[in-house]
């Protein structure tokens, strides 16, 4: 566990409801479980406790945030909290506000010495924080960051050079060393003055499109063990209709389940099996992602890679309504969309494939597609969604060069062969034949009839010839690498 170095101010004077031992204030964030949790259990050695939620009008309201069935699913993982800490004596007080005004004005009605939570990486956090530290620090009250969302804290792998790292692999043989913390177990009793609470009638209601908290999580984690698919995983991942993936991105997104746990449970701790390797290794993705954000926050709001700020895209809004829609003509992008505006979830295969023909094909600025899926997804994450969106237009860290652009038609043959995931998510295709399942439009006239599925009526043409949008996407980017390098021999 981090050092702990809250100060332990003389106790207040006692007034009613707020004990005479210093309290500390547990600020929950993306950490929405009591169990292994080193900022909660820091907190309760010290005393009573506040468990606090801010619902942030900056974060709720952004347009990026407004996420209905990542918002439903993070209302039930709040009331499964409440409920958990309701066990333990103490109850979540939920309050709205910004929290530079909220959290220190709940630490003085407490009248609180210490605020805790856990860390963050993405620019808004860091601003965020900083104006918390600073209203508290007036106030004499200290403010505290113990653990994070993360396996390895994103500053603790500074690389051979002190800077950090911009490439996967040796990322993940640096992470891979580091060794998995043993479980820190929930506090047995918490105690603290009881302060009114807001409710949580801010969030929408409504059944999150899948159980949400931390029991559920523990049962999907324990499913992808005890059936065996943990094991499968390096065979599986890729394989669209089997969906051989954990589904724990958005226990993982809330922290209802912490990425120690999950290491445990397949045994990380100990002597990893190596059929269980390559879904440890996908785990380490989100931690570089985290770590990279964390050293690069320029890359919240461009391409990491100055040239790449600079790509002449088209944006074409008709282009950007059909791909969001499913609607492109290329079966397995639409079917990928189809999955995320229907469940909130989309396979990691589909992802790329729906990102790059946004990208590379509808010549659409990546972060138009970044935001889709920050307003879609229940696991939506700043660090892991641009990280993903930037890997595929190859703008970002360890990117795929962005001269290999990805063909939906190969993609699709090869990791949805018999057309099983197409088939789910675009009915419309339910009854054309195997081989044109994903290339409808070389269906000839007798046989859309026969698939009752008329291209152009019931299924659309492809929106673009993905051959030519290929090279023209390939001379676009040349393009501004061109005009960057000028620029910069100019201003030499
Ligand atoms: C364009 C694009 C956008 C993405 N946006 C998000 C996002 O907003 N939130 C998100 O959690 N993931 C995102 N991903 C990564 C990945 O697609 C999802 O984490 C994964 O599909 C979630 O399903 P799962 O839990 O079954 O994953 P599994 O395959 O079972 O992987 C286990 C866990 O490892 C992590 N993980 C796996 N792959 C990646 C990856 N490539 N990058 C980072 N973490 C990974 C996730 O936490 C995941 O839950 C994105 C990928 C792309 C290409």
């Amino acid at each position: 566990m981090a050092p702990f170095s809250g100060p332990r101010t003389p106790a207040h004077a006692t007034i009613p409801g707020v004990s005479a031992d210093p309290t500390t204030i547990m600020w929950f964030r993306r950490d929405l479980r009591v169990d292994d949790h080193p900022a909660l259990a820091a907190a309760a050695s010290r005393g009573p406790v506040v468990a606090l939620w801010v619902a942030d009008p900056a974060l709720l309201g952004a347009s990026h945030h407004r996420a209905p069935m990542r918002l439903m699913f993070l209302r039930a993982c709040l009331e499964a909290l409440d409920a958990a800490l309701a066990e333990r004596g103490v109850h979540l007080v939920v309050r709205s506000g910004d929290p530079a005004a909220v959290v220190p004005a709940v630490a003085r009605e407490a009248r609180a010495d210490l605020v805790v939570a856990t860390s963050d990486v993405t620019p808004y956090a860091h601003r965020r924080d900083a104006a918390v530290g600073a209203a508290l620090s007036a106030d004499e009250i200290g403010f505290e960051r113990v653990g994070g969302p993360w396996r390895v804290p994103p500053d603790e792998l500074a690389g051979s050079k002190g800077t950090g790292y911009l490439v996967f692999t040796p990322f993940w043989r640096a992470w891979d060393q580091v060794p998995v913390e043993p479980r820190i177990t929930p506090p047995d009793g918490l105690t603290g003055p009881v302060l009114p609470s807001d409710g949580l009638d801010m969030l929408p209601q409504g059944d999150p499109p899948i159980a949400a908290g931390p029991s559920a999580a523990r049962a999907r984690l324990e499913e992808f063990i005890r059936g065996g698919a943990v094991d499968r995983y390096g065979e599986d991942r890729d394989l669209l209709a089997d969906d051989g993936t954990s589904h724990l991105s958005a226990d993982l997104r809330m922290g209802v389940l912490s990425p120690a746990q999950v290491g445990r449970a397949i045994g990380a701790d100990r002597d990893l099996a190596a059929t269980r390797v390559p879904f440890w290794r996908q785990l380490a993705w989100r931690d570089f992602y985290a770590h990279h954000m964390s050293r690069h926050p320029e890359v919240a709001d461009g391409a990491l890679k100055p040239s790449y700020r600079e790509i002449d895209w088209d944006d074409d809004p008709a282009l950007l309504d059909a791909w969001r829609e499913g609607r492109t003509g290329f079966p397995l992008c639409d079917a990928g969309m189809r999955q995320m505006q229907a469940t909130g979830w989309m396979h990691n295969r589909a992802r790329m494939v729906a990102a790059s023909v946004l990208v590379k094909d509808l010549l659409v600025d990546w972060r138009h597609g970044e935001a889709e899926f920050m307003r879609c997804l229940v696991d939506g994450d700043p660090a892991n969604n641009n990280g993903g969106w930037q890997w595929t237009a190859g703008t970002g860290t360890d990117a795929a060069p962005y001269f290999r652009v990805f063909n939906p038609v190969l993609q699709a043959k090869r990791f949805d062969p018999t057309g099983a995931y197409v088939r789910r998510w675009v009915p419309e295709l339910a009854n054309v034949p195997d081989r044109f399942i994903h290339e409808p439009w070389r269906m000839d006239e007798q046989t859309q009839q026969e698939a009752g599925c008329v291209i152009g009526r019931d299924y659309p043409a492809p929106v673009v010839d993905h051959a030519i949008r290929r090279d023209e996407a390939i001379a676009r980017y040349k393009d501004a690498d061109a005009r960057y390098a000028a620029r910069r021999e100019a201003a030499a």
